[in-house]
């Protein structure tokens, strides 16, 4: 099934060009009070929710995707795990080129490990890519994102894809620089997530996805998660040895070599494998 938000925080289920509006089912969510649970509640209820779906699949009013604004399609996720240098092609590109590395030592992801990119970062495909600091170098990078179903810790790898919800593209876009990733990767606008949910039952083998993306049409990734160094069971087991997975926590898996610039008005777009094709545009941030 492939679940989206869209518009005015409706919820969607996409099939073929169309979306049927389910937001009737966004009813049924358990009503909670302040403080609000760290999770995202309609990820944390989908599988039960997901009969109810396709009964008001029925006679939900219907729109075209093309008439519609996409937006992240997890709404609330409780943290966004990152994976630096996970392919290594990347990881030699990024030790050879000065203007990616910045006198930063790249070290092999089992040693530095992973990284949180803040939850404000993030946008669905109907917003724009904001630069902030456009004199700087900004770049793009491709990346099949995980969305966890359910509360674990310490996952073993041999069960690690029981807690995934299903998977989304997603650009992990970065302002190259000096700074530590967490404050390059967490500008506003830099998670793009979309262009819908895949739910996990109809990716039976996300190590093997092929991936691409161009910009202006141009190509600039394309590769497969079955190059990634840590692949995505071995990623939900090392991200639960430090911290609880919870509904909603988004993995962005890592990006393959061929990251670069862009530039305000470039169009970046990626295709996935089994889920679908996001394009965000390039602009500038609107200074206030
Ligand atoms: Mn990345």
């Amino acid at each position: 099934m492939r679940i989206c938000r869209f518009d005015n925080n409706q919820l969607g289920v996409v099939q073929g060009n169309d979306i049927y509006d389910v937001s009737a089912a966004l009813a049924l969510l358990p009503k909670h009070a302040y403080p609000f649970p760290d999770h995202d509640l309609l990820i944390a209820n989908l599988e039960s929710l997901r009969p109810r779906l396709m009964q008001l699949m029925e006679n939900a009013p219907k729109k075209a995707l093309t008439d519609v604004q996409l937006l992240a399609p997890v709404a609330n996720p409780g943290k966004i795990i990152a994976a630096p240098v996970n392919y290594l092609k990347h990881l030699e590109e990024a030790r050879a080129d000065k203007e990616i590395h910045h006198a930063n030592q790249i070290g092999e992801i089992q040693r530095v490990g992973l990284f949180l990119k803040a939850n404000s970062s993030l946008i669905g495909v109907s917003q724009p890519v904001e630069l902030a600091h456009p004199e700087r170098r900004n770049d793009h990078e491709a990346e099949v994102v995980v969305v966890i179903g359910k509360t674990g810790r310490n996952i073993a790898a041999k069960d690690a894809l029981q807690y995934v919800a299903g998977y989304c593209a997603g650009l992990d876009m970065t302002t190259r620089g000096p700074e530590e990733r967490s404050m390059r990767k967490s500008i506003d606008t830099y998670t793009v997530l979309g262009p819908w949910l895949v739910t996990a039952d109809e990716i039976p083998d996300p190590g093997s996805l092929a991936f691409r993306l161009t910009v202006n049409g141009e190509e600039r990734q394309n590769a497969n998660t079955k190059d990634l160094v840590i692949d995505i069971p071995h990623l939900i087991e090392f991200a639960s040895s430090f911290y609880t997975l919870n509904p909603g926590d988004l993995i962005f898996t890592g990006t393959p070599e061929g990251v670069g610039p862009v530039e305000p008005g470039d169009r970046i777009e990626m295709e996935l494998e089994g889920v679908g094709t996001i394009a965000v545009n390039v602009t500038t941030m609107e200074t206030v």
